[in-house]
């Protein structure tokens, strides 16, 4: 058994803390700063939009609070520990255990059933067999895909793929879900129906959710909006009043009957 990561639940500090972090892509006449200084703090059970125009920093801020990158400059802690510390390796531990990521794309296997794409990150974790099924059954379930567990990707919808990979993404009960424009491939109702999942394992089961959207309508479900330009934040508000789903967005899923791993 390897060390814990992190050493020091201190339960007043935010989960995530980024602190005058910079971030520069190339090198001598060719250097561009992408991050030009973001001071960023987001407490457990927050759910965050991330907004701003294309270029303006989005994904890189996302790579590094995702621990798939390291800031150049700036301090990135995660639950008090310093990540820009840590090595590639405990970086990998760290995203293993805390994060979880849903993409716009949705990165799934094509030909591998969705009870097998949502087993791997626990086969990645080396949970035996049994162990597998059982945490994946009981995902697909709490997405609303009981009964889709054979069917690979090609045989489900968009909507159905993202849920897909939205159980894969929990399926290691995350403290974090990073989404990078989770409805940027779907039509409106799947769009507000993902929008609902995501909204009930923030509010439900306590998933702090960081979400990349360019669409207002997305944003507006969140508690607060974190806009991006030019490489900074440039308005970083809270929704009062964020956009409570529809009855009809939330019946797919059984979120409230079966328990969220
Ligand atoms: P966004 O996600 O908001 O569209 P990005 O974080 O992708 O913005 O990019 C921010 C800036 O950094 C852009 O100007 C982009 O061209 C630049 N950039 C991103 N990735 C790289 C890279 N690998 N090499 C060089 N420049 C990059």
């Amino acid at each position: 058994m390897s060390e814990p990561l992190i050493q020091q639940p201190q339960t007043q500090l935010p989960l995530i803390q980024l602190v005058d972090v910079k971030k520069t892509y190339g090198s001598g006449s060719t250097e561009f700063l992408a991050l030009k200084g973001i001071d960023l703090s987001i407490s457990a059970g927050e759910f965050v939009a991330i907004m701003g125009p294309s270029g303006s920093g989005k994904s890189t801020a996302m790579n590094i609070l995702g621990c798939l990158d390291s800031p150049k400059f700036g301090q990135y802690l995660f639950k008090g520990a310093h990540v820009e510390d840590l090595t590639r390796d405990q970086r990998a531990r760290l995203r293993r255990r805390y994060l979880g990521f849903v993409f716009q794309g949705f990165n799934l296997l094509a030909r591998t059933t969705a009870q097998e794409n949502v087993e791997l990150p626990l086969l990645y974790r080396g949970d035996n067999a049994e162990k597998r099924r059982a945490a994946a059954t009981k995902a697909l379930a709490s997405v609303g895909l009981a009964g889709w567990e054979h069917h690979t990707p090609a045989e489900l919808s968009g909507g159905q793929q993202q849920r897909v990979a939205i159980a894969r993404a929990i399926v290691t009960e995350p403290a974090v879900l990073l989404a990078d424009e989770p409805t940027g491939n779907l039509d409106t109702q799947r769009s507000h129906e993902i929008m609902a999942l995501l909204v009930a394992l923030n509010k439900d089961h306590g998933i702090t959710v960081l979400m990349v959207t360019h669409e207002l309508d997305m944003a507006a479900y969140a508690h607060r909006i974190v806009t991006f330009v030019d490489g900074k934040i440039a308005k970083d508000v809270m929704n009062e009043q964020p956009t409570i789903p529809s009855l009809a967005d939330t019946e797919f899923a059984d979120l409230n009957t079966t328990e969220v791993i």
